[in-house]
């Protein structure tokens, strides 16, 4: 039986309703917050596992190779030497070009010490190229030979069975199209002073290059064949860019077609590849008839920043 419900029972019952659904929505508050804040915490702790795999994957590939390793330590010191000059604004540590590679520190050292003659920027670019290498030892094929901004020399190599696919005839010979357009250009120029220029022998394909080199090593050794024809492979006529105006003699130099070449050639994109100032890199001797094309606007950079050699531009602003 029940007892009839007096207002004072009515309060308890509802108070105790009340306790009842307070008491529920407590519990329910903490079951979702256990399973929400639980499931984030899981995921939280799940990526940064996640992470701690990557980064010990990436540590383990960068001990794979010195060339990342070191990498790695070398962008710490940049950090390093940064928040230094930053602390110190009277002694700051210089920052490294971006050509600078610390994977070659070793062998930067060792070139420094043989060549105590380079200043340090020499150095870093130099070695970027491998003239630290002897010539023809331990050389590289060209990465990509339909580039216009390819370098080859005694360290860089053109494969045997590459033809330029776009050469054009000019004069006598051939080039590559663009080149052979801006050759035409520099030459109507030249004659717009009166001046006769011509383009003597552009393209030389591989088996062309093995005759001359062999010929020329044959009348006067190997040695001396080196400093004036490239071995096959390593010439420059196989890229199609290059080509020798009018007369293959130092005196082409001291003509005025000679000398209106050295001061214009830029402007249509071409260097004279060999010059007094950069033989000790280059390894050739002076060819003042030999330009090389490269385009108007690295052409105009190297004239502009007074670099020396193709090999310098390359490392800083191509490789
Ligand atoms: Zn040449």
């Amino acid at each position: 039986m029940s007892a009839p419900l007096t207002p004072k029972r009515r309060r308890n019952r509802n108070r105790g309703i009340a306790i009842v659904v307070l008491t529920a929505l407590v519990v329910l508050a903490f079951v979702y917050l256990f399973f929400f804040l639980g499931r984030g915490g899981s995921e939280a702790v799940g990526s940064s596992l996640t992470d701690g795999a990557v980064a010990s994957g990436e540590t383990a590939a960068s001990a794979d190779g010195p060339a990342a390793s070191s990498l790695a330590s070398a962008d710490s010191g940049k950090s390093g030497a940064a928040s230094d000059a930053g602390d110190d604004a009277a002694d700051p540590e210089p920052a490294y070009p971006s050509y600078y590679d610390p994977a070659l520190a070793a062998r930067y050292d060792a070139f420094a010490q043989a060549r105590p003659d380079l200043t340090e920027d020499e150095v870093w670019w130099m070695v970027g190229c491998d003239l630290d290498k002897a010539p023809y030892t331990d050389t590289q094929a060209v990465p990509d030979p339909n580039s216009e901004l390819l370098l080859v020399n005694k360290h860089y190599y053109l494969p045997d069975d590459y033809v330029p696919a776009d050469l054009v005839t000019i004069g006598a010979t051939q080039l590559r199209q663009e080149a052979a357009e801006h050759l035409q250009a520099m030459i109507d120029a030249a004659a717009a002073e009166g001046l006769n220029l011509w383009a003597q022998s552009g393209y030389r394909g591989y088996g062309v290059q093995v005759s001359l080199y062999n010929q020329y090593s044959a009348a006067d050794g190997a040695e001396a064949a080196d400093t004036y024809s490239a071995r096959p492979g390593y010439s420059e006529h196989q890229t199609g860019l290059t080509c020798d105006m009018n007369t293959i003699t130092d005196a082409f130099g001291d003509t005025a077609e000679g000398r209106w070449v050295a001061a214009h050639a830029h402007e249509y994109g071409y260097i004279v590849r060999y010059t007094p100032e950069n033989s000790d890199v280059t390894l050739y001797k002076y060819e003042p008839w030999h330009l090389r094309y490269i385009g108007t606007e690295a052409a105009a950079r190297m004239h502009d920043e007074g670099i020396a050699s193709f090999e310098e531009y390359w490392v800083k602003y191509v490789k």
